[in-house]
């Protein structure tokens, strides 16, 4: 199964795609998470793309595109994948059409208070990417990873102003996606409102 996870930023992708991934058996490829992990090590990517990430802007397509398509070339992605957060943009979805074929494109549909509610209080841990929510999925122990025992961090991006910001991006660059697929016949809308595991139970079964 090759799916792409489509919808605003917050709208419980990764938190879904972390579920999902075990229900299809492929890998999960968040380019958010990808970003993130060249950052935390420094790396020359990661360099160039923190103050972009941190601004709530987009990475420029063809420095995502490249590493997208290096990402797709590894062995656990023959049999399938969930793409979260990629593609972004036109640009970016003609591109992956030239790497690979798709079977769907799941739409999260969820309104703009009900977003800005979850971004506010996401917190994740840093070393490993895993994500809670302060009221909706709240750690064991307040602020500690339940597995690792780190502190729990909020994303510089899942401050007010940046928050702002990525919403507007999502509107001009990536909201005109859901016509692109939708044309193509490969959308899915789904309802991202209620709790995860009734989310992930509806997708398994549009999914079929
Ligand atoms: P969220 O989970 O809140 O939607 P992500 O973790 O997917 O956020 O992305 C975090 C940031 O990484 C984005 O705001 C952007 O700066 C960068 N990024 C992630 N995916 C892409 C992409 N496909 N194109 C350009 N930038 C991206
Ligand atoms: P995205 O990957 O789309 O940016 P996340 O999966 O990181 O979104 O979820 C954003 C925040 O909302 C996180 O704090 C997460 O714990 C929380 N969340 C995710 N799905 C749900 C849900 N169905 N109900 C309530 N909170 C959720």
């Amino acid at each position: 199964m090759r799916l792409v996870f489509l919808g605003p930023p917050g709208a419980g992708k990764g938190t879904i795609a972390a579920k999902a991934k075990e229900v299809f058996s492929i890998p999960h490829i968040s380019t958010g998470d990808l970003f993130r992990e060249n950052i935390r090590k420094e790396t020359e990517l990661g360099l160039r793309v923190k103050s972009i990430l941190a601004s709530g802007d987009l990475v420029p397509d063809e420095v995502t595109i490249a590493m997208v398509d290096q990402r797709l070339r590894e062995d656990d992605a023959i049999k399938g994948f969930i793409l979260d957060g990629f593609p972004r943009t036109i640009a970016q979805a003609d591109a992956l059409a030239d790497m690979s074929g798709l079977d769907r494109v799941v739409n999260f549909v969820l309104d703009k208070e009900a977003i800005v509610r979850r971004l506010s209080g996401r917190r994740v841990c840093k070393s490993t990417g895993r994500t809670y929510h302060i009221l909706y999925n709240p750690p064991k122990v307040d602020g500690i990873d339940d597995e690792t025992g780190e502190p729990l961090i909020q994303r510089d991006d899942d401050k007010e102003e940046a928050i702002r910001n990525r919403l507007d991006v999502y509107e001009a660059s990536t909201a005109p996606l859901i016509a692109y697929y939708r044309e193509k016949g490969l959308l899915v809308d789904i309802d991202a409102s209620p709790s995860p595991d009734e989310v992930l139970k509806a997708l398994v079964e549009a999914l079929g």
